[in-house]
C-alpha cells in the first residue's frame, strides 16, 4: 500500500501544488499526519503564542488521482484512523468561544491509550478519532488549510471518522487530495478552538465518480447522510447545509420541494461542526432510512 509521509505537506489547498504521490481510482492509500501544530508542542510549557504559525495546520499530500477531472466527484472511504499515544490542547485569550474567559495561555497534553483519552484524574473518554482537515485543491487561488470551504478543508466535522465515506469535488486534474489535523475526540462546535489534537495516520480508499449528482462535501456513514457547508457565519452555514440536502432530496430522490422541506423538518438534524475557524461549518443530516425507502443507493 502506498504511504505518504509527513515530510510532504501543504498549508494551502491549491491547484498549483505539485503532487507528492500518484494513485489510481480504486487504490487504497495511507496518509501519515502531524498534529495541527505541526508537532511543535512537546511539553505543557510550550504555549500557542510561542509557536511558529507558518507550521500550523499541515495537510499531508497532495495525492494526484489519475483520471480525476474537473466536474468529477472524489469518493473517499475512510477505512482506518491510527492515533499517536498523546494529544494536545491549547487555550488562549480571545481564541474560540471560551477564549473570552481566559487571561493567559495554557497547554495540556493528554495520554491516549487503550482506546481512551485521559482528561484528568476524574475523567476519561473513549476515543472518537476524526479528521479535522481533508480536502481537494480548491477552485481559484486556493484556500489555506486552516479554512473550510466547498473543497472540504478544515471542516472539523465529528462525523469524518473511520467507516464514513466523504464525497469531495474535483476542481483540477488529479483532484490533489490532502489531509491532516486528526482529533482523538472533539465535541460538535469545537468551542474552545481545538479538539484533542493528535498525530497519526489515515487509510483511505479513493474512487473517481463521473456524473455523480451529490452536493459536495457530502458524507455517508452507517447511520446518516449529511450535507456539509461552510460560510462566514453559522446562520449562512446552516442555510447552506439545509438547502444542499434539500437539493439532494429533489434531484436524487425526486421529491418535490414541499415534501423535501417537510421531510427535513421532520427528520433532518441540523448540526454545528465547528464555530471557531475563519469560516463556520454546519451539516444537515438525514437517517439512511430515507434514501433506503426510495431505493436510492450511494455510488
Ligand atoms: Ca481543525
Ligand atoms: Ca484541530
Amino acid at each position: 500500500m502506498l504511504t505518504i509521509r509527513t515530510d510532504t505537506k501543504i498549508h494551502k489547498m491549491a491547484q498549483n501544488n505539485a503532487p507528492v504521490a500518484y494513485a489510481k481510482s480504486g487504490d487504497t492509500v495511507r496518509f501519515e499526519t502531524l498534529d495541527c501544530f505541526g508537532g511543535q508542542i512537546q511539553s505543557e510549557k510550550q504555549l500557542l503564542g510561542g509557536l511558529d504559525w507558518s507550521c500550523i495546520n499541515p495537510a499531508t499530500g497532495p495525492l494526484f488521482i489519475e483520471g480525476a477531472m474537473p466536474g468529477d466527484v472524489l469518493k473517499v472511504e475512510i477505512l482506518e484512523i491510527e492515533l499517536d499515544d498523546h494529544g494536545v490542547m491549547v487555550d488562549s485569550p480571545g481564541e474560540g468561544v471560551t477564549g473570552c474567559a481566559v487571561t493567559e495561555e495554557s497547554t495540556k497534553i493528554f495520554p491516549v491509550y487503550d482506546g481512551m483519552v485521559y482528561f484528568n484524574d476524574k475523567l476519561a473518554f473513549p476515543i472518537e478519532p476524526m479528521i479535522g482537515v481533508i480536502g481537494t485543491a480548491a477552485a481559484g487561488e486556493g484556500i489555506d488549510t486552516g479554512t473550510p470551504g466547498p473543497h472540504g478543508g478544515n471542516m472539523d466535522c465529528t462525523r469524518i471518522g473511520a467507516g464514513a465515506t466523504l464525497y469531495l469535488p474535483v476542481n483540477t486534474e488529479g483532484a490533489l487530495l490532502a489531509m491532516g489535523d486528526l482529533h482523538a475526540k472533539m465535541g460538535d462546535g469545537e468551542v474552545e478552538v481545538c479538539g484533542v489534537e493528535i498525530a497519526g495516520a489515515v487509510t483511505v480508499k479513493i474512487t473517481v465518480l463521473n456524473n455523480c449528482g451529490l452536493p459536495t462535501p457530502f458524507l455517508v456513514n452507517q447511520e446518516v447522510a449529511a450535507a456539509i457547508y461552510s460560510a462566514e457565519t453559522v446562520d449562512e452555514a446552516c442555510v447552506g447545509a439545509t438547502m444542499a440536502m434539500h437539493s439532494f432530496l429533489m434531484k436524487e430522490l425526486r421529491m418535490n420541494e414541499h415534501d423535501a422541506g417537510m421531510l427535513l423538518s421532520v427528520t433532518g438534524n441540523l448540526r454545528i461542526c465547528q464555530i471557531v475557524d475563519p469560516e463556520k461549518t454546519c451539516r444537515m443530516e438525514i437517517p439512511l432510512s430515507v434514501p433506503n425507502a426510495y431505493q436510492y443507493f450511494f455510488a
